[in-house]
């Protein structure tokens, strides 16, 4: 098929253990709010939500890399959220709480970084999130570990330091929803697709970073997150 110019690459994300096989992105997920703690210091904002970005912001981060992200335009607050990715291998529409487990091919550490005074100003005039939430080349996530090789998720540390101070550190369980639960309320409105990425929430801890600025983030037994902000 003769193309007007070259098409975009393929957003892809490594894969734990695999040297020349990628995970193809279809569409980035977001659930917002997933953590009571951290619905809270935003000023309870309400029911957990969902929300997208385009895939061509993430980030891919293999193992022992640093993501650099450029801090953005239009923001003099743009802050960390640490979260658990899930990474699906199957889709569908209307999926159970078993259907969605099964979707399920591994789990990744994702930052879903926001220009923090935007969301707050948007929220105020029932603005959509665009601005806040999509910032080019700022969407970091590590390499995929499959699923036969992460532990239960259940009551995993989950955390980000931004040099050697703790801002974020919560568990799993502090989830309102579970990882087959968001899977499966997503795909009461959408198709889900092999190749779609899942944020599940961040915990309380959200804050600012600024140039220069050194972070690492991870979720226990899945992996680490380590991005400098430039
Ligand atoms: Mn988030």
């Amino acid at each position: 098929m003769p193309f007007l110019f070259a098409p975009p690459p393929q957003a892809v994300l490594p894969v734990v253990g695999e040297k020349n096989l990628w995970f193809p992105l279809h569409r980035a997920y977001f659930v917002g709010l997933n953590y009571a703690e951290h619905n809270k210091e935003l000023g309870n904002w309400g029911e957990p939500m969902v929300f997208l970005k385009p895939v061509d912001a993430v980030v891919p981060v293999p193992e022992g890399s640093v993501a650099e992200i450029p801090y953005p335009t239009e923001t003099e607050d743009f802050e960390h959220e640490v979260e658990l990715v899930v990474a699906l291998k199957a889709g569908g529409k209307n999926l159970t709480v078993k259907e969605a487990e099964k979707a399920i091919y591994g789990f990744a550490v994702g930052c879903d970084f926001t220009r923090r005074d935007l969301h707050r100003a948007l929220r105020e005039k029932r603005d959509a999130w665009e601005k806040a939430k999509t910032v080019d080349q700022a969407l970091p996530v590590t390499a995929i570990r499959k699923i036969e090789q992460t532990p239960e998720i259940e009551n995993l540390a989950i955390w980000l330091y931004v040099g050697s101070e703790k801002r974020q550190d919560g568990t799993t369980d502090d989830m309102i929803l579970t990882v087959p639960e968001v899977i499966a309320s997503i795909s009461k409105y959408w198709e889900l697709k092999a190749g779609d990425i899942i944020f599940t929430g961040t915990p309380k801890g959200v804050g600012p970073v600024k140039k220069g600025d050194v972070l690492k983030a991870g979720v226990a037994g899945v992996g680490t997150l380590d991005m400098r902000i430039v």
